[in-house]
């Protein structure tokens, strides 16, 4: 990990009125760049090779310049190239993927948010940990294969988006499969899924207040997911399964939902919760966070997964949503980030938003 006095050092270097904020070309750059210039920033993509062409379909959300490399690998040693532009990275989860965690940890570049985050988040046990300690309920883990006697979820430790997950019922389906990589079961929680969006921002001292700085709710999406959520159009799983077509989870798209307004309390505690936690473990994280949770018919909240930065379902909401609507209009999450690196900048708290 980058020792924080660097990244502090670097900060004092930079010229605080000519910021440039900096993502990778994809998953939620459209918004980042969009929020970042309506804000008032400089703004660079960074891509592989030539600039992506899609860009010029979306003339407001096209960085001011690009930042071409060979591959992400070459990043942190091109660092030093981009601390001349006075680059701050936006990160997001594909950001982080392309990079890997200990790059990205090590990176030598001010990154929003706190990056020792990734070490609770980036492993599903230290997840299990920080959120049942914080009081939130999850899905049951279920120890051993033998142990199977419900709907299950395999899930794999490197899978990414929900390939290769399957649902097993007992022992004998696990073993129709029998992964060889390592991975972790869960009841699989029946009900409905929602993706909430929060924000939190420990230099804000009004609206929902926490015990340091505030928390917003942005938005929320339910995921669409291939080919789970149309498979009921051919037939049942169990059907289908003669066909050796098995149910996957991978993210093809997003739909915006709302939650039931009297759920809204619970939703609130379990972002507070999670934010106060996070500051007990390791000194909180900072900005938009994902709790995706599925709620049971006895509304009960059973939180699957969290993510500690900007997550792709907030790319429906790039002129606000229902929620954010009520605190201040035409606010994207990635706007959001913009403007607290810039409230940041105002209070000379750029220390602590930043890493
Ligand atoms: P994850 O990689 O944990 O985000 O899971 C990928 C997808 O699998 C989610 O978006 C849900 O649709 C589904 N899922 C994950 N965990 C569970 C669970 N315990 N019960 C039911 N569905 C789940």
């Amino acid at each position: 990990m980058v020792p924080k006095g660097k990244i502090s050092r670097l900060l004092d270097s930079y010229d605080p009125k000519k910021l440039t904020l900096a993502t990778v070309c994809s998953h939620t750059s459209l918004q980042l760049f969009d929020g970042a210039r309506k804000e008032g920033f400089r703004t660079l993509g960074i891509c592989i090779g030539r600039p992506p062409k899609f860009y010029d379909a979306f003339p407001k959300a096209r960085p001011d310049q690009f930042f071409s490399v060979g591959s992400y690998g070459e990043i942190p040693s091109r660092a030093a190239e981009l601390a001349k532009d006075n680059v701050v990275i936006i990160p997001h989860g594909s950001f982080v993927e392309y990079l890997g965690i200990e790059s990205f940890e090590d990176l030598e570049l001010p990154t929003f948010g706190n990056r020792r985050v990734l070490h609770w988040e980036s492993d599903r046990d230290k997840q299990r940990e920080w959120l049942l300690s914080a009081g939130l309920l999850m899905p049951d883990k279920i120890a051993r294969p033998e142990d199977i006697t419900r709907p299950v979820l395999v899930k794999f430790y490197g899978a990414k988006g929900g390939r290769g997950f399957f649902i097993a019922k007992n022992y004998e389906e696990f073993m129709e499969v029998d992964p060889k990589e390592k991975y972790t079961i869960q009841e699989y929680v029946i009900g409905t899924r929602y993706y909430m969006h929060f924000f939190y921002s420990p230099i804000t001292d009004k609206g929902y207040r926490l015990s340091k700085g505030s928390l917003e709710l942005l938005s929320m999406d339910r995921r669409d997911e291939a080919n789970i959520d149309e498979m009921y159009k051919l037939g049942a799983q169990e059907r289908l399964k003669q066909f050796g077509i098995m149910p996957t989870f991978v993210v093809t798209g997003n739909i915006p939902v709302v939650l039931r307004e009297s759920l809204l309390p619970k939703a609130f505690w379990m972002g507070e919760r999670t934010v106060e936690r996070s500051i007990e473990l390791f000194g909180g994280m900072v900005g938009p966070f994902s709790l995706e949770c599925i709620v049971t018919d006895k509304l009960e909240f059973k939180v699957f997964e969290i993510s500690a930065r900007i997550v792709a379902g907030t790319n429906f909401f790039v002129s606000g949503s229902p929620y954010s609507d009520l605190r201040e209009p035409n606010m994207s999450a990635g706007r959001r980030i913009s403007k607290e690196i810039k409230l940041a900048r105002r209070k000379k708290a750029l220390d602590e938003v930043l890493s």
